[in-house]
């Protein structure tokens, strides 16, 4: 389970991004983080693995206090916490393969992936996520060779291959067209569902949150203003 404890982030020009935000997030949910922009929906989903480095408050994830770990240990349970990112964050001149390799190598230790020195239990792995998130025949193209929703699906695949405990995605539609984004939400939601890991998502697009997340927690000013299912949102809204 995660538990995000009273967090807050205020950056060195002064700006609160969060102030004070608590909710937790536990079996296989997809938790839609929504609001307008500048509402701190990135600065929250950053956070919880500290590549925001939050300036108060706590994050939990099963026993372990993230927010108290050090740089090794914090390398450790990152490994536990998947991250999919608005613009993939691929190693271009990396194969499919060896991009989702990297992920078992993990969190950035990419580099190692350059040595092309993988483990066969790694490459057996790789080979049913290419399959789960339909990448297969394209596994020796390229990163720079792939349309957007095939490079989005490289990112998920990365992040799924090392076991993570959970998904942390930051504006993962936001640079795909509107049906590319929505094959992302339902591959996510499958992910989610289908393998027992929560999925945080930071997304703009209030439909495509009411569409597919099992719960919505809305943002505003870098407070929660709303968190509950999406059919209790249509009614306040
Ligand atoms: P959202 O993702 O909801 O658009 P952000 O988390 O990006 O919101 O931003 C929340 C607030 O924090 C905004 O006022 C933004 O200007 C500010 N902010 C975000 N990143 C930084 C930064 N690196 N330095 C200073 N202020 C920042
Ligand atoms: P997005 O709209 O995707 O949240 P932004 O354009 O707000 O992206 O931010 C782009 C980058 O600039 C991010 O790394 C963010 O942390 C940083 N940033 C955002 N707002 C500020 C700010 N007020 N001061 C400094 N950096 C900021």
């Amino acid at each position: 389970m995660l538990t995000v404890d009273n967090l807050e982030k205020t950056y060195d020009s002064g700006d609160k991004a969060l102030k004070g935000v608590s909710f937790e997030v536990s079996g296989n949910e997809i938790v839609a983080i929504i609001g307008p922009s500048g509402a701190g929906k990135s600065t929250l989903v950053r956070s919880i693995n500290r590549l925001t480095e939050p300036t108060g408050g706590r994050v939990s994830l099963d026993d372990t206090e993230v927010t108290g770990l050090d740089k090794s240990a914090l390398r450790d349970v990152r490994r536990d916490m998947g991250m999919i990112f608005q613009e993939f964050n691929l190693v271009e001149r990396l194969t499919v393969m060896e991009n989702i390799l990297s992920g078992r190598l993990g969190y950035l230790s990419t580099w190692n992936a350059f040595r092309r020195n993988f483990p066969p239990e790694d490459i057996k792995r790789a080979r049913e996520i290419l399959s789960r998130v339909n990448l297969e025949g394209v596994e020796n193209n390229r990163a720079d060779e792939l349309s957007g929703g095939q490079r989005q699906r490289v990112g998920i695949a990365r992040a799924v291959i090392q076991r993570p405990k959970i998904l942390l995605a930051d504006e993962p539609t936001s640079a795909l067209d509107p049906d590319t984004s929505r094959e992302v939400m339902s591959l996510l939601t499958d992910i989610a569902h289908e393998d027992d890991i929560p999925i945080i998502i930071n997304i703009h697009e209030v439909d495509l949150a009411v569409d597919y997340a099992d719960r919505i927690i809305g943002l505003s000013d870098g407070e929660i203003v709303f968190n509950g299912p999406p059919d209790d949102l249509d009614q306040a809204a």
